[in-house]
């Protein structure tokens, strides 16, 4: 799992108690992952899960109901992101 470090802002805030992880719907891909992560001795961070800090948390968390690339697509325009 990846240290808590914001998506949007790059926050890094794993000492202060503040936004979290937002798991977005998987994508099949996704699901090809989880599967490969039920090998003994896999770990990894999921494709599908992101960290948002405390200002970035809420409106990624009304996402997590599309896939990783739609949310995240919505969430640079929402926050006028260059890239
Ligand atoms: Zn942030």
């Amino acid at each position: 799992m990846k240290p808590p470090i914001c998506y949007i802002c790059d926050k890094d805030f794993r000492d202060s108690r503040e936004g979290g992880l937002v798991y977005f719907k998987k994508r099949p891909s996704d699901y090809e992952w989880d599967k490969k992560m039920e090998t003994p001795g896999m770990t990894g961070h999921p494709p599908y899960a992101e960290w948002f800090c405390g200002e970035h948390y809420e409106e990624a968390k009304k996402l997590e109901n599309l896939t990783i690339d739609e949310a995240m697509k919505i969430l640079r325009t929402l926050f006028k992101l260059k890239w």
